[in-house]
């Protein structure tokens, strides 16, 4: 296997591997461990050019070190893309290869399941390193993040029920969920238990029809759930969701959900705002996952208490990010970034002392 060292201004290390033997071709970027160990999921993609792999891994790799930073997981960012497609390309070799370019870096990159790739790729993975996260329960590793994102989304929505209604709880309220796979469940459960109205769509009407009759919750088309007028509207489904074309037809009066990269570009933050949509930063309130995993990490090993305990912070990390939008007069989106930045800074100051 041959790796080869990029240099790129702002991380830590960027490195490319190729291996002809296992066909691999992969770049793993660490972009800060100012916080811990850098962790973030292994991307496999049928990327057309090398550059388009770079790009992607490096804002893949600094987006996990903000999402961490405000989630205080305790870890640094990082990413790795694989690249290939994930449809034919798999067999062991490849995975195996890629376990020993991960166990190059030494620790400084843990790994975890991400698009592309499944928890038998990491298992295979594991059989070379053991700077894998997110394996089976079974082999001493946290499970299925699932639940626990769910979990963190439900509590951020509480900062999200008092900022913008002065409530504290979903009692009453109406709220529209997009998706309703793993965490869109978990998450309609919670909100049902609490006595909050509901509308569920999903692609898969059926499994919004069953999820309705046992919740008592309304279903609608997945055309039509981001113009359901409703208290607050939780994209559960696919990321870019809030962009040019469905802003202009939204009535919730906040956005929380579980989905990455809600905002198709910075600038929807902004016209969320404009439109006196509160928005909870995707990557604050959906961190409740990657909590979970960084207690991996800590002495002892995982234990579900602890990881508990820190995900039911994410409402405390709501509320600073709300403070630092209006103390800053800047759209939450903005909020969010800048108190990662001063964790950040704050974490650096202390260890220079
Ligand atoms: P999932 O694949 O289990 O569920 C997604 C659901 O959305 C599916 O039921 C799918 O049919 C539905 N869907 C797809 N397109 C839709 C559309 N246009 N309209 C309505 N429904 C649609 O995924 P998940 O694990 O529940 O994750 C949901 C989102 O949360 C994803 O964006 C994921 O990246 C993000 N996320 C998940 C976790 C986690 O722990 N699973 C952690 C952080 C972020």
């Amino acid at each position: 296997m041959r790796i080869t060292e990029l240099s790129v201004p702002g991380y830590e290390r960027v490195a490319k591997a190729e291996d002809p033997e296992s066909g691999l071709r992969a770049i793993i970027a660490v972009h800060d461990r100012t916080l811990g160990p850098a962790l973030g999921g292994m991307r496999m993609w049928p990327y057309a050019k090398e550059e388009d792999a770079v790009f992607d891994v490096l804002r893949l790799s600094r987006g996990m070190t903000y999402k961490s930073a405000v989630g205080r997981t305790g870890l640094g960012g990082g990413k790795s893309v694989l690249m290939g497609d994930s449809k034919k390309d798999k067999c062991e070799r490849l995975f195996r290869a890629m376990g020993r370019f991960i166990e190059a870096f030494g620790g400084a990159y843990i790994t975890a399941e991400d698009v592309g790739t499944t928890v038998p790729d990491l298992v295979t993975v594991r059989q070379e390193t053991r700077w894998v996260s997110g394996l089976p329960r079974e082999m001493g590793s946290s499970g299925n993040p699932s639940p626990y994102t769910a979990r963190g989304v439900y509590l951020g929505m509480r900062a999200v029920f008092e900022e913008r209604f002065g409530v504290s709880s979903a009692k009453g309220l109406h709220v529209a969920i997009q998706g309703i796979g793993s965490v869109g469940t978990s998450l309609a459960q919670l909100l049902a238990q609490a006595g909050a109205k509901l509308t569920i769509a999903d692609v898969n009407e059926a499994r919004a029809q069953a999820l309705a009759k046992e919740l008592g919750a309304a279903v609608c088309s997945a055309d039509a759930v981001m113009g359901v007028e409703c208290d607050v509207l939780s994209p559960c489904a696919l990321g870019a969701g809030i962009n040019d074309s469905t802003i202009p037809a939204l009535r919730c009066k906040a956005i929380a959900g579980a989905a990455n990269n809600q905002l198709l570009e910075p600038r929807h933050g902004d016209a969320l705002r404009a439109k006196n949509i509160l928005y909870a930063p995707d990557y604050v309130i959906n961190a409740g996952g990657i909590i979970n995993v960084g207690c991996e990490f800590l002495p002892g090993g995982y234990k579900e208490e602890e990881s508990l305990k820190r995900i039911d912070r994410i409402y405390e990390n709501l509320k600073e990010v709300f403070a630092v939008s209006k103390r800053d007069g800047v759209g939450t989106h903005v909020a969010a970034d800048r108190r990662a930045e001063e964790i950040l800074d704050e974490t650096r100051r202390a260890k220079r002392k």
